[in-house]
This record gives C-alpha cells, structure tokens and sequence, in this order.
C-alpha cells in the first residue's frame, strides 16, 4: 500500500541501472566505473580521455554494483510484480550491450541454484506465494505467454509444432495487456511448471538459428504472466498483466562490415530500442503524443506503458574500458528514461 502511494508520487517509471563484475581472465584494474552510491548515482572514469571528459556522473533510482546478489536486485523489485495480484500492469526490461548481464538480471546464470534465479523465477515464485496467503479472500488464476520479436516479427516460443508462424499483434483484445491473443497462454500453479515451460520457450528460441546465443542476443523476449483474481466476497475481478523482457543487445553495428541479414537485424534493433526509448521518454515527459506505433515492441506493449501501468527499466553495463563506449551510450539512453 505504501510502496504504491510512493510509487504515485514519485510517477510509474523507474530506472536501475547494473553493474556487472569483471569475468574471469577480464582486467580487473582496468574498471570504467569508479563508483557507486547509495543515492543512485555512478562514476564513470576514463583514464584515456582528458581534463572534464574523463569523469561522468549519472543518477538512477537506483544502482547496483558489481557485488549486489540477484536476491538484493529481486528486493528491490518485488513491490512492483506484487502489483499485479492488485490488477495493475508491470513492464520490466533488461537493457544493455551484448554480454553486459541481461539475461543473468532477468533468468540467472545457466544453474540450478536457487541463489543464482533472476528476476523472472523469483517474481512467479513470489506471486504463487502471495496467492495462497490470500487464497481465503481471492482466488486467482496464472498463466504465461512466451514470444519473441526477431526482425520485427512475432514469434510464439510455447508453439512447438515446428512451424515459424507469424503472429498478429492486436491492440484493445479482449484481455487487457494480452495483445497476442493467438499466441498459447499456459496455466501455471507452481513454480516448477514455470521452470519447465521456460526451458521449452528457450529450447524454441534456438530454431533456426545458428548458435543459440547469437539469436537471443538478437531478439526481444518477452516472458507475460497473465494474473486474473476473483474477489470471494464481492465476486470483483481484476486482471493484472507482468511482462518480463530481455531485450535485444543494444551494440551499435559497424554499418560499414555488416552486409545482408546482419545489417538487417542491426537496423530492426536499432529501430525497437530507439522507438522503445521515445515511448518511455514521452512517458516520462507527460508528453501528449506517445509514439507507440513506431515499432512491435511498444505496439505489443501498448497497454502496460503509460497510464496507472509501471514501468521498470534495467540498465546494464560492462566494467571493462573496452566497453566504455557501449556504456556511455548505454546511460545516455537510460538518463533519457529517467
Ligand atoms: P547478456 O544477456 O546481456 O548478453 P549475460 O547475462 O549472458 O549477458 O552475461 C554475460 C556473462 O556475464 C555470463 O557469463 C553471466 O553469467 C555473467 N554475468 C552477468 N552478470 C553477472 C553478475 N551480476 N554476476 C556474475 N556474473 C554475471
Ligand atoms: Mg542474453
């Protein structure tokens, strides 16, 4: 209750920005960011550059050091995805270069350990919780969507025929935030059903591609949890929509090497980041016209940006000088959503 009241003070967009630590074998002296506070700013230092350009500081709602557990990052976030039990929609995206820790944010690293789940594992498993605390006063009803949007076309990762059918976005469906309606929408009561249906959504994203990584650094996928609750008293519905995206890797494409179907995915990526960043950006600017047309992404979300929905964008940088670049680019975007 709080958390919302705070939440409708301070407006429905927030930013956190990640730093994620060095990898092995990574020079570790050689670190971009020089600091981290715990009023949400962060330092950035280039020895190469001179006099003010050396130094850069950016502010967020909050920022995570390299050291910050994925159970810190999940505390920081629950608030929002508890909202969705309450009817509201929730967008949280995962923004950065290819490698800076996206998918470790949003999924976790590639283990079974409950320590290492990302967002989206705990966020189910908190609303199953939540659920039966208060299965006495609601009942409600979860299911997930999978898709995927490569090149600008949508992608049912729960398909499994096989088959690389095309789907249709469709605004003001009957479902409020659920706007591929032919898309699979699977019940899950559990945990583990969650788990396993991701496995086979992640298994899906590999079909033909040549290596697994390579396309889903090169796709959005957007995980929806789909929550309906009946009041028992009053028999009051509410549906509340979770939408969990990796997004595509935000690196600028050489335009000079890139040929063919590289220079073509660079540019359908460029195209959904940068018209995502405008929504947000209108959004943030209680601008009057928000461009929601210009690509699938913020067509597909349309209903859960802007309005009562919230809206949580994490940024995610590499320490290492040789992404200061990437980085720089990476919180300019973010300073712009902000
Ligand atoms: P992206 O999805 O942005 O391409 P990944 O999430 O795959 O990046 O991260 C790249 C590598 O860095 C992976 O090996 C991942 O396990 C590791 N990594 C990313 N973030 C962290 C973190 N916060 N702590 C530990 N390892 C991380
Ligand atoms: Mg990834």
């Amino acid at each position: 209750e709080l958390y919302n009241i705070i939440q409708e003070l301070k407006g429905n967009i927030r930013v956190y920005c990640r730093v994620r630590p060095f990898l092995p074998g990574q020079n570790s002296y050689l670190s971009t960011v020089e600091s981290v506070r715990d009023d949400g700013s962060i330092v950035i230092f280039n020895p190469l550059k001179q006099g003010k350009e050396q130094r850069r500081v950016f502010s967020f709602n909050k920022v995570f050091g390299p050291s910050a557990t994925q159970e810190r990052v999940f505390l920081d976030t629950q608030p929002l995805i508890r909202s969705v039990l309450d009817g509201y929609n929730v967008c949280i995206f995962a923004y950065g270069q290819t490698g800076s820790g996206k998918t470790y944010t949003m999924s976790g690293p590639n283990s079974t350990s409950q320590d290492d789940w990302g967002v989206n594992y705990r966020a189910l498993n908190d609303l199953f919780e939540i659920c039966e605390l208060r299965r006495k006063v609601m009942q409600y009803d979860i299911s997930v969507q999978m898709i995927e949007i490569y090149n600008e076309q949508v992608r049912d990762l729960f398909n499994m025929d096989g088959s690389n059918k095309k789907f249709e976005i469709r605004n003001n469906s009957q479902q409020n935030g659920l706007n591929v309606p032919d898309a699979k929408l699977l019940p899950v009561t559990s945990t583990e059903d969650v788990l396993h249906l991701m496995d086979l959504g992640q298994s899906n994203r590999a079909v033909g591609a040549t290596a697994l990584n390579e396309r889903s650094s090169r796709s959005h996928s957007v995980l929806t949890v789909h929550a309906k609750g009946v009041d028992l008293a009053s028999g009051c519905v509410t549906r509340g929509c979770l939408h969990l995206i990796d997004l595509a890797g935000s690196e600028r494409v050489d335009k000079s090497e890139a040929t063919g179907d590289r220079l073509k995915e660079a540019q359908h990526i460029n195209k959904s980041l940068s018209a995502l960043g405008d929504v947000i950006a209108a959004l943030a600017q209680k601008s009057p016209h928000v461009p929601y047309r210009n690509s699938k992404l913020t067509q597909l979300l349309q209903d859960s940006l802007g309005g009562q929905a919230k809206t949580l964008m994490f940024v995610h940088i590499s320490p290492d000088l040789e992404s200061y670049g990437e980085t720089m680019s990476t919180l300019k975007f973010a300073e712009r959503v902000a």
